[in-house]
């Protein structure tokens, strides 16, 4: 179909090109205007009849012809042509009875516009401007075949009863007719409304979706940056000390020899354990273990005795709070994440003459809040967040990889908590997380 700019559309069909727009309502509209006109014209024949009237019984019965046909029509779900049909039959029946009654003072012309109205919200504009030209024409028959004498209406009575009769039964066709259409239009607007709210809210998900994307495509740049390079610092390292390993022994000095076998064993160390830690932090998430209800205090003393070793031989002193919940997780991750900030706490105590760690458990208008405080070289309140990201250091010069805090942060993830520090420098700090409670963890 040629494409027609839409004002030239009727009102229905422009609004059935939205989604959904609903024919059924229009034909079944048509359709209930075709009998109600049947009804009238088949009560008008009757009443012709018994009254003696034969001509107009004979007029009336002309229509009922067409009207069937287009009933036939509506009901195969055909709307232009039996509406057109139906317009120009009611058109032709009212000139018809009004040149045998009061002509151009007929009450029955007031059909006229109702026709135009009703036919102006379903059949196009260059369809509706045919019928009003033809209106005119039989206006004009009717005001000019009573002037020139072709001819003879009756004469004006000042009001007959059964007028009122007439312009009841056209103005409810009309007042229904027209309900029913607008109805149908504004049903149509609100379907267009809703699926253009349902267009522009998947727009704005894509966006967010895209965006989303583009800044995990930066994380993953920045993320190859820092593995090349944190690989290939030990690698440089080796390839040195390789060099001077050879070197040494030429020259037969044993104890170079064995400090440059030290360093290469150290970078190589450092390589694996960079490495473990990367296919470890890759697995979160993606591998668990099914989470179990477990009673913290369990988890605590696991993660004690990894850690043993290390407060021995830094004497530190732990402390642990008396009361801790049960708590539903996947165990060696929640073990993994205490065993990493315990081994931090000692780590970063500095020179501290009385290292202590605190291991506890709050609880926070109804939320749990697990913690791991120390007595150590603190953590300045601008780098509270920075600390938790993937390779973040404060000081390059220690040996660790940065991964840790990434790695319990992406673990308390997975189980809907949050992490954070509350520290000052030099004044300690204290690692707190919560886990989610309800409990909850993507299986
Ligand atoms: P690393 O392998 O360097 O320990 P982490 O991700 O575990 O990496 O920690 C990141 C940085 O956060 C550390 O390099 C250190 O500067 C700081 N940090 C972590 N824990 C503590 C702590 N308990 N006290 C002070 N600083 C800490």
């Amino acid at each position: 179909m040629k494409n027609r700019p839409v004002y030239q559309e009727p009102v229905s069909v422009a609004l059935r090109r939205y989604p959904q727009g609903d024919k059924t309502e229009i034909t079944s509209t048509m359709r209930w205007v075709a009998v109600a006109s049947l009804s009238l014209f088949l009560t008008l024949i009757v009443t012709s009849l018994l009254a003696g009237h034969y001509m107009e019984a004979f007029i009336a019965s002309i229509g009922v012809i067409p009207i069937l046909l287009s009933i036939q029509s509506l009901n195969k779900g055909a709307v232009t042509v039996p509406s057109t049909i139906l317009a120009v039959t009611l058109i032709l029946m009212i000139t018809g009875l009004a040149t045998l009654g009061k002509g151009i003072h007929d009450i029955g012309i007031l059909g006229y516009p109702v026709i135009l109205i009703v036919a102006g919200l379903i059949l196009r504009g260059r369809i509706v401007m045919y019928l009003a030209f033809f209106i005119i024409l039989c206006s004009g028959w009717l005001v000019f075949g009573d002037y020139l004498g072709w001819y003879h209406t009756e004469p004006v009575t000042p009001g007959d009863p059964q007028d009122f009769f007439v312009v009841s039964i056209i103005i409810l066709i009309a007042g229904n007719s027209v309900y029913r259409l607008i109805k149908n239009v504004y049903q149509n607007l609100q379907q267009a409304e809703k699926e253009i709210e349902r267009r522009e809210s998947a727009e704005t998900e894509r966006e967010k979706l895209i965006h989303q994307l583009q800044l995990k495509n930066q994380e993953l740049d920045r993320f190859a940056i820092r593995v090349s390079h944190d690989l290939k610092t030990p690698l440089i390292t080796i390839a040195g000390f390789l060099g001077y390993l050879e070197k040494d022994v030429r020259s037969g000095n044993v104890e170079r020899v064995e400090k440059d076998l030290t360093q290469i064993n150290e970078a190589a160390k450092m390589m694996g354990k960079f490495v473990d830690e990367l296919l470890d932090l890759s697995r979160v998430g993606r591998i668990t273990n099914p989470p179990t209800h477990v009673a913290f205090d369990g988890i605590v003393q696991d993660a004690l005795k990894a850690a043993d070793g290390l407060l021995k031989a830094e004497q530190v002193q732990v402390e642990i709070d008396a009361i801790f919940p049960f708590v539903y997780v996947d165990r060696a991750r929640i073990v993994q994440v205490m065993q990493n900030l315990i081994a931090n706490a000692v780590k970063y105590m500095g020179n501290q003459s009385q290292p202590r760690i605190r291991i506890g458990f709050e609880e926070l208008n109804g939320e749990h809040i697990f913690l791991v405080s120390d007595n150590g070289i603190g953590i300045a309140t601008e780098h509270h967040e920075y600390i938790f990201g993937l390779f973040n250091k404060l000081d390059p010069k220690t040996d660790g990889t940065g991964i840790g805090l990434g790695l319990v942060k992406k673990i308390i993830e997975v189980h809907h908590g949050k992490i954070w520090v509350e520290s000052e420098e030099r004044n300690g700090s204290t690692f707190k997380f919560t886990l989610s409670h309800p409990p909850r963890i993507n299986g």
